[in-house]
């Protein structure tokens, strides 16, 4: 789990600051709303925060919030913020578990640290009935899962066919461009690389995924879809 640490209440600037907040931190009467949003970001977060399942917020020594994470998003230079749901009483054993309970990480000096509970564990994603603390799967477990998947279609060009047909083939996007590409080093994917001080990686997506997402084709380097 990811475990954030905050300090008391205090003020900023909403225009320097990337959510737009005008309090950071925490103090006693928070509504769950504002504490979600005072302590989700903006912080660093390493690769191991992309597998973990649950963050918990803490203050003043006391676990105030268990958040259910759903994504990571981009919150200024090097900076993140946790997208997720806050659990309520009742409804999912993290929230039992910790809580209104004294925090299971203390004097830690980085605001962000991680602890291994076996309540954040979930069900294997391959349809095991194994517990995973992190990722989605048991080592191993997404190949096979994979290609179960695989051999319902057929061999793996079948598969690859049959995908290029349904989603329309691999193109490249980044978070903040409006075009997607079918060349990766095509000079119009580079103005979506770096916008508002972030800098975005370019990812491979599907044209399916990249429509979805609000991208249309790019005049340079992709025709119509
Ligand atoms: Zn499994
Ligand atoms: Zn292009």
């Amino acid at each position: 789990m990811i475990h954030i640490t905050l300090g008391d209440m205090k003020s900023v600037e909403p225009e320097d600051d990337f959510l737009g907040r005008s309090v950071i931190g925490w103090s006693p009467g928070m509504t769950d709303d504002q504490l979600y949003e005072a302590g989700r970001g903006c912080w660093v977060l390493g690769a191991r925060a992309d597998r973990e399942h649950y963050a918990l917020i803490s203050a003043h020594g006391i676990v105030r919030q268990a958040i259910r994470i759903e994504g990571i998003a981009p919150a200024g230079p090097a900076r993140r913020a946790i997208e997720g749901t806050v659990l309520r009483a009742g409804e999912d054993p993290v929230y039992d578990a910790f809580v209104g309970k004294p925090s299971p990480v203390e004097g830690a000096r980085n605001p962000i640290t991680y602890f291994d509970s076996p309540h954040g564990a979930r069900t294997c994603a391959c349809g095991c009935d194994a517990r995973v603390a992190l990722g989605h799967f048991l080592p191993g477990h997404d190949q096979i899962a994979l290609h179960k998947r695989v051999a319902l279609i057929g061999t793996v060009y079948e598969f690859i066919n049959w995908f290029d047909e349904t989603h329309g083939g691999l193109v490249y996007v980044t978070a903040s461009g409006d075009k997607w590409h079918l060349k990766e080093d095509c000079p119009g994917i580079k103005a979506g690389q770096r916008t508002a001080g972030i800098d975005h990686k370019v990812e491979e997506t599907s044209r399916a995924r990249a429509a979805a997402r609000g991208k249309s084709p790019c005049g340079n380097c992709a025709t119509g879809p």
